[in-house]
């Protein structure tokens, strides 16, 4: 039945660590909070296509302080040649690396943090889970502190792994 199906993956969400199904570190496309926006670095952002770009700091790469929001370039002129730290970064939320990918869909649908234990609520519905399409979290293995950034998670990497579980299950 599609409904046992679809119920086992949510369980499976509840016992698989964040750190499985986030985008590694290396492969993030980041930029210095220093970095220049010219026109090179501008076509860069374009080529990538992410619509959100972790920042680090500007002394220290392993340090994230924010996120730059691409849609914020649409009126931007690349011949002003601005540094990244012109413009308003957004939170970057950071999480720790053994959270479950259950729990980091409280996260995604509270927007603020989650209780330390398991969580069985499964009351999450669709509609509410689109409002967080968009959301960036960074996945480190010392949140709070400064450094160990593991990798970056977004509500796609978990709703993948929930279709694709159940694409494999059948
Ligand atoms: P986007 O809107 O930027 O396409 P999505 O939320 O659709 O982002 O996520 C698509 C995939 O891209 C996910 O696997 C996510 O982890 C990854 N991702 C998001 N931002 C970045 C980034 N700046 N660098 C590398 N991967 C990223």
């Amino acid at each position: 039945e599609d409904e046992v199906l679809i119920i086992g993956s949510v369980l499976d969400l509840r016992d698989k660590p964040v750190s499985k199904v986030m985008t590694p570190i290396q492969d993030v496309f980041t930029l210095s909070m220093d970095a220049i926006l010219d026109k090179e670095t501008v076509d860069k952002i374009l080529f990538h296509g992410y619509s959100r770009i972790p920042i680090s700091a500007a002394d220290n790469k392993a340090e994230f302080i924010g996120m730059l929001l691409v849609k914020q370039l649409i009126t931007y002129d690349v011949d002003d040649a601005l540094p990244v730290r012109h413009f308003n970064l957004s939170a970057l939320p950071t999480i720790s690396s053994d959270t479950s990918c259950l729990d980091i869909l409280n996260f995604f649908q509270e927007g603020k943090s989650m209780q330390k234990h398991p969580t069985t609520d499964m009351s999450l519905t669709i509609p509410t889970l689109v409002l967080y399409i968009g959301h960036l979290a960074l996945i480190s293995s010392n949140p709070g502190g400064v450094g160990g950034a593991l990798g970056v998670l977004t509500l796609e990497d978990v709703i993948e792994e929930l279709i694709g579980e159940e694409i494999i299950d059948e």
